[in-house]
């Protein structure tokens, strides 16, 4: 969808873009001063396969500060975006045939990593009603003998849901009579929370030693094109995580991996100020979508996504008489004539839904949503 939005555009039409999962933030000055002295200082060459010592040093810091979870740095590998360190845990893990539990919607590349180790994704479907989350029964239901995986986001793209320590916990008390399942937690949202702090399912001691969690510098410090990203697990993992990288990507940009030292002993100043003005948005955006016939939404919690219900429109023909048959007919109508770029939920495993990103100004906030009701508004 973003790349039509954009031959829209390149054609002069005007079309605002909620389609693409980053901030609309310029990564922070200082961060950004930290890789110009590192050019300076000539870290231009290949760099440890897992990452700077330095930096994984300072990823174990930020663990133990803001989430109280000791690692040591030999459990830490630095890749080139929480994208690569999915795929490096995935293609780790998995033989042919191993399922991996999957909660729907999920963040589209999940299901087609599985698919490239030759695993089988087992989906548990989620729905607005119950917030987008999976309780402890319906995980139980999923586990089979050759369940091997159980991977999910908190705060979750595409739906913003936010797991509470409590809502973990019971999670935590299926997989603790499933000794042999691996929990990969994708955390790259954990600073765009509205509620709460951040909680971690490695929290948990009885599990900690399965769980790898996945984050990175792309959201929390809008460095979507730095490329660095990492894990968190047990070292065996770690270690198995580094042999595949040191024979595919080697270590990432040795640039990008000095300014993330600064940007995590740095903190979170900047952070907060994006967060400020995501959560003023995401109030914008959730009235503006209650004010539009047929459209369901919940108030999500975290990340800066929507994920509205829209299969009312389901079977409503558009000017031409085409009929809208599922999510990404809707979506694609809504690109062509309401020239707003969104995602199709079929995308994410979940057809009744779109995925609006609120990472735009206010302006076009607004006038997105009133082309989206008013495009909207003209099937019949
Ligand atoms: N996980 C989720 C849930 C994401 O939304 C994204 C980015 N869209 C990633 C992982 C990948 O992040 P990175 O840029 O660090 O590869």
């Amino acid at each position: 969808m973003t790349k039509l939005g954009r031959e829209l555009a390149s054609q002069g039409i005007n079309v605002i873009s909620l389609s693409v999962g980053e901030p609309d933030f310029n990564t922070p000055e200082h961060v950004k001063e930290a890789a110009k002295v590192a050019l300076d200082e000539n870290y231009t060459r290949y760099s440890p396969v897992p990452g700077y010592p330095d930096l994984r040093q300072a990823i174990v810091n930020k663990l133990k500060k803001e989430n109280n979870l000791d690692y040591d740095v030999s459990q830490i590998v630095v890749s080139t975006g929480a994208k690569q360190s999915l795929s490096n845990v995935i293609l780790t893990l998995i033989n042919p045939g191993d399922e991996v539990i999957i909660p729907t919607p999920y963040w589209v590349s999940y299901s087609e990593m599985v698919v490239l180790a030759e695993g089988k994704s087992v989906f548990i479907d989620t729905d607005i009603d119950s917030n987008f989350k999976i309780t402890a029964e319906q995980l139980a239901a999923a586990i089979t003998p050759k369940s091997k995986i159980f991977m999910f986001s908190s705060p979750c793209n595409p739906t913003g849901s936010v797991y509470t320590k409590d809502e973990l916990e019971a999670l935590v008390k299926v997989f603790e009579k499933h000794p042999d399942i691996y929990i990969i937690s994708d955390e790259i949202y954990e600073h765009i929370n509205f509620v709460d702090q951040h909680e971690s399912i490695a929290q948990f001691d009885s599990i900690k030693d399965r769980v790898i969690i996945v984050n990175g510098f792309s959201k929390a410090f809008a460095m979507t094109g730095w490329r660095l990203g990492y894990i968190a697990a047990n070292k065996e993992i770690a270690a198995a995580n580094d042999k595949l990288q040191g024979q595919t990507t080697s270590g990432t940009c040795s640039i990008s991996q000095r300014a993330g030292i600064v940007a995590y002993e740095q903190g979170l100043e900047t952070v907060n100020v994006m967060k400020e003005a995501f959560a003023r948005r995401r109030q914008l955006v959730y009235d503006l979508l209650n004010a539009i016939p047929g459209v369901k939404t919940n108030l999500p919690d975290g990340a800066f996504y929507f994920f509205p219900e829209i299969s009312s429109f389901f079977g409503k023909k558009d000017a031409d008489g085409n009929v809208i048959k599922d999510s990404s007919d809707l979506a694609l109508y809504l690109l062509n004539v309401g020239h707003v770029a969104t995602v199709g939920g079929d995308s994410f495993g979940n057809n009744n839904y779109i995925r609006l990103s609120y990472a735009a100004s206010d302006d076009s906030l607004k006038e997105a949503l009133r082309r989206i009701k008013e495009a909207l508004g003209k099937l019949s």
